[in-house]
């Protein structure tokens, strides 16, 4: 059984990404999985090329320090010519009015002057992506169902045209993966690329800058340690985060805590303590990279190896070769 997931280079990884999706990456899966980073995703918005490289390194590393199966990771874009070939094909599958009605590239797009046509499309590279490795499983948030739905129905559409060569994969929606939201503003997720950094905890934040972070994060003027999203969006989240890291329940950890000062020190001491090994490992990896590069081209030998029949087959049964 293969299931893909990804993270895109968009900004450096943070305290929700790895709490939310690495950790259990980690724990879950398996060498048969695909777990990769998503630079060609990233590129559907102004990019910096030298940025983008090195947070697409710098996720590699990520995901190899929190204990990720090395055999699992790839980098997208080491497969960009299978990837773009493929993409092609699905494209010549899927019609304008089902690229457009995606809520996602209506939400990104609104409002901005030019929008580059990738944003349009990058549901199909993401079908691409899904269908190239053969994968049986997505585990999505709720907001990328409807690509992981586009993804089957054009498998479905290209295996009963031209001949069974895709696998038709399944969304699987996490029950209860972390939420982890801004520190800043509790009204809105925690985000790498979100506009002001000030309530994101970076993974290779050093430690006195998470504990800052922290101490600093909003609350509310009640004065009591209550789990209430509603009511009390900003405790909640810190005694999400602090049952995240300790394994605890969220409303025995808010009985046990008697003012906002306890609650934010608990948070930070388990927050520094949760990331410092996945910290030093990472450091340790990006200081050295002949190991990493090892590593990146061995992930992306296996993807191909796995891959490449398939491709070979939509290409001929497509009428190209
Ligand atoms: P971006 O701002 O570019 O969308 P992001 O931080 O939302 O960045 P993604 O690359 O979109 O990160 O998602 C990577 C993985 O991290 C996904 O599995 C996603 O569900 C998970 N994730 C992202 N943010 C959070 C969060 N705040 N809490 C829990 N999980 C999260
Ligand atoms: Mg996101």
């Amino acid at each position: 059984m293969i299931r893909l997931s990804a993270i895109t280079p968009s900004g450096q990884v943070q305290l929700g990404n790895y709490l939310g999706a690495i950790r259990r990456w980690a724990a879950e899966g398996t060498a048969e999985d695909v777990y990769f980073i998503s630079d060609l995703h990233a590129m559907t918005s102004a990019h910096n090329p030298a940025r983008l490289r090195a947070l697409t390194r710098e996720q590699l590393a990520v995901l190899v320090a929190a204990g990720v199966a090395p055999e699992s990771v790839c980098v997208q874009s080491d497969l960009v010519r299978e990837l773009g070939a493929l993409t092609w094909l699905l494209e010549c599958t899927c019609s304008y009015g089902e690229a457009a009605r995606m809520i996602q590239f209506k939400e990104k797009s609104e409002g901005r002057a030019s929008v580059r046509l990738s944003l349009l499309t990058y549901p199909v590279l993401m079908s691409a992506d899904i269908l190239l490795q053969g994968t049986h499983e997505v585990p999505v948030g709720e907001d990328q169902l409807q690509h992981v739905e586009l993804a089957r129905v054009l498998a479905r559409r290209f295996n009963g045209t031209y001949g069974e060569v895709f696998v038709v994969p399944r969304a699987v929606v996490a029950p209860t993966a972390a939420r982890v939201r801004d520190l800043a503003e509790p009204s809105r997720k925690m985000a790498k690329s979100a506009p002001d950094a000030a309530g994101t905890v970076f993974l290779l934040d050093p430690p006195d800058l998470v504990r800052r972070k922290i101490m600093r994060a909003v609350t509310d003027d009640r004065g009591e340690v209550r789990y209430d999203p509603d009511g009390q969006p900003g405790v909640t989240n810190l005694l999400e985060i602090l049952s995240a890291c300790t394994g605890k329940e969220a409303r025995e950890l808010a009985g046990s805590l008697s003012d906002y000062a306890s609650l934010k020190e608990a948070t930070a001491e388990a927050v520094v303590a949760e990331l410092k090994p996945v910290r030093e490992r990472t450091l340790a990896l990006l200081a050295d990279p002949t190991e990493l590069d090892r590593i990146r081209a061995a992930g992306a030998e296996r993807a191909r190896d796995r891959s490449t029949h398939r491709l070979e087959s939509a290409l001929r049964v497509s009428g190209l070769g």
